[in-house]
């Protein structure tokens, strides 16, 4: 059956909410972040603020520079929580295969919902209850796999509807610019400009066989998306089973520095999951391939459960050293698990003050990272992977696209 996906955006959303509860803002350029005379970045704008260049993420000495008239709001991040918790809400109503992507997207799996008339006259009717409820605007992409729906949207930004029929999505996407595609960082679009490539059709057109030996795993991913051609389910949250990352090495390897930064690396993608989950695993399973393809889990239970990067790299790191003593193999693999899940406020022990101290130390990292990108801040035990692995937009490209995530 050919999937109906929607992405759903608000447009300009922090700014948006503003605007809603202080109406004398609108139509004028808006910006959320501080004071222009502070240190720190906008993290909003309003589009009429975007008409001189500002930008989120730019310095607000910078954006001030470029739009002095501007109005410089603090903003609340209560206030765009509760937005956002209700946006959500609407968008449930319309279908229970709902995907947030922080506070102010989500992907919606509309397939088989005719209930509603068409595609398009369901993207209308969420539209229209968003802007009635919350007086915000959304845009909507509409199209059979997330990248291209995600794309549409952005297309149609602000206030934008915009479908891409099925058999349409490669000519949809071919005259765009390679950064468009999610995975696409300014280090990916240098390399593909100095081969020539700038738009996403004459990626498209590239011979699997070199995107795969130029870029690896994640150029593969990127050339499937440029393709029109991305498999990934919606997902809403709380479904997952387990948690999982991992990564094949670039050369098989016994190198005890490589493995150990490795996994602690997965551990940490593992744990900020887990937490931004709100969830705790009873078992970790460590996975490991040798060079041979031979391969192994080991699996450590406990009726405590955990989310804390410390206590799984304790774990799996115990578990290696015990499965290179066994066996001194070359690696190809290694893969950390996290199941037995549960939910994070259903401890059945009383936290210690060393296991509180962690929890606390990870959520101030998972907060860094959320702002500046996974690589910004890293425990001394990944710092070897600096220089084995390219970073792109704030995170290793590793192998296994999944990691990039
Ligand atoms: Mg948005």
């Amino acid at each position: 059956m050919t999937r109906c996906i929607f992405h759903i955006d608000l447009d300009a959303f922090f700014v948006s909410v503003e605007q809603a509860l202080v109406p004398e803002l609108l139509s004028k350029p808006v910006i959320v972040g501080g004071r222009p005379d502070r240190r720190g970045v906008v993290a909003s704008a309003s589009y009429e603020a975007r008409a001189f260049g500002v930008r989120a993420g730019m310095p607000l000495a910078k954006a001030y520079r470029l739009c002095p008239r501007a109005i410089f709001l603090q903003g609340s991040f209560p206030r765009y929580r509760n937005a956002s918790a209700r946006f959500m809400r609407i968008l449930a109503d319309f279908s229970p295969c709902l995907e947030p992507m922080g506070l102010d997207e989500a992907y919606l799996d509309v397939t088989g919902c005719e209930l509603y008339g068409s595609a398009r006259q369901l993207a209308l009717n969420i539209k229209e209850r968003v802007k009635r409820e919350l007086n915000l605007v959304v845009s909507v992409g509409i199209a059979g796999c997330k990248v291209v729906a995600k794309i549409a949207s952005d297309s149609g930004k602000p206030g934008g509807l915009v479908e891409v029929a099925p058999g349409q999505e490669k000519g949809f996407l071919a005259p765009l610019p390679v950064a468009r595609l999610p995975g696409v960082g300014r280090k990916t679009e240098q390399a593909l400009r100095v081969m020539g490539i700038t738009g996403i059709g004459q990626l498209a057109a590239l011979p699997p066989g070199l995107v795969k030996s130029r870029f690896g795993a994640a150029g593969m991913m990127i050339h499937h998306y440029a393709n029109g051609v991305d498999n990934r389910r919606v997902e809403p949250p709380g479904e997952a089973k387990s948690i999982s990352r991992e990564t094949t090495f670039a050369q098989d390897t016994l190198d005890r520095r490589l493995l150990q930064a490795t996994l602690r690396y997965l551990c940490e993608r593992v744990g900020a999951e887990l937490r931004q989950h709100s969830k705790q695993a009873r078992s970790i399973t460590l996975k490991l391939r040798y060079a041979d393809f031979e391969t192994i889990t080991r699996r450590l239970s406990s009726k405590e459960a955990t989310n804390a990067d410390e206590v799984i790299f304790a774990i799996v790191a115990r578990l290696l050293d015990q499965a290179l003593a066994r066996k001194q193999k070359l690696v190809r693999l290694l893969g950390v698990e996290a199941l037995n899940l549960v939910g994070d406020g259903k401890q059945l022990y009383l936290l210690d003050s060393m296991s509180q101290r962690m929890e606390h130390l990870d959520k101030a990292v998972d907060r860094i990272r959320k702002k500046y990108g996974f690589t910004s801040i890293q425990t001394g035990r990944t710092l070897a992977l600096k220089d084995i692995f390219a970073s792109d937009k704030g995170d290793y490209m590793l192998e296994t696209p999944s990691l990039s995530r």
